[in-house]
């Protein structure tokens, strides 16, 4: 797969969503998952104009970065779970974090942060999955009034990452449920949608899609 092409296709769904949705495509940040691919892939997309990179695990977040400073507008986004001994390459290299589920995590975080805030965004299990991570929706109200007073870290939104299902039509009543907990706790961002879902995720609101094999063909199975 040629990663330009891959990218090429998704922006051109990514605009057709947006028109019927009648959102300008500015209001949607493109997050390239490039977790378990090659840095060379990175530089491939970089070099057709990506700027955002989304990776999983802190390590290779970390690995990636020390390897692509060159790259001077990149921008990487953690969008994995976090565990508080890597906490602080998530701080030290990203510029958001999309998986934020729980007190300790943010503040290991906000401990370890310097320069600008980091932005946030509080990940929601909203279907209540045993083998998901991220905070029952009840339980977000609670989390963000222990994280804002945090200084070095800024909460934008709400993510999620709805139950796997046949079609992603199956994804619309969740990303529509984050959407209304977003507004009612007054916060701006909403993170959903992957390759499977992201045009049913900007139909409903996502500000941030998080896309990976339609840009950069199936990762390795690790
Ligand atoms: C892997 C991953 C993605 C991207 O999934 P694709 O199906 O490859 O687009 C998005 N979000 C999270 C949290 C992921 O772990």
């Amino acid at each position: 797969m040629i990663v330009a092409d891959g990218l090429a296709h998704v922006r051109q769904r990514m605009a057709t969503a947006c028109s019927r949705a009648n959102r300008p495509v500015e209001a949607i940040e493109l997050v390239a998952v490039s977790k378990l691919q090659p840095p060379r892939l990175i530089r491939e997309a970089y070099q057709a104009g990506q700027r955002i990179f989304g990776e999983n695990y802190a390590q290779e977040l970390r690995d990636k970065a020390r390897e692509l400073t060159d790259l001077g507008e990149l921008q990487w986004h953690a969008i994995g779970p976090l565990q508080r001994n890597k906490a602080k390459y998530v701080a030290e290299h990203a510029a958001a974090f999309h998986a934020l589920d729980s007190a300790t995590i943010a503040e290991e975080l906000d401990r370890r942060r310097r320069g600008p805030p980091l932005r946030c965004f509080i990940e929601v299990n909203m279907a209540a999955e045993p083998s998901k991570r991220g905070v029952l929706p009840g339980m977000v109200p609670a989390l963000l009034a222990k994280v804002r007073p945090l200084q070095n870290l800024n909460v934008v939104g709400l993510m999620c990452l709805p139950p796997a299902a046949e079609d992603g039509e199956a994804s619309r009543p969740y990303f529509q449920k984050l959407l209304q907990l977003a507004r009612s706790l007054g916060l701006a961002e909403l993170s959903m949608g992957t390759t499977f879902d992201f045009e049913v995720a900007i139909a409903e609101g996502a500000t941030a899609v998080r896309v990976g094999t339609a840009i950069f063909g199936e990762r390795d199975a690790t």
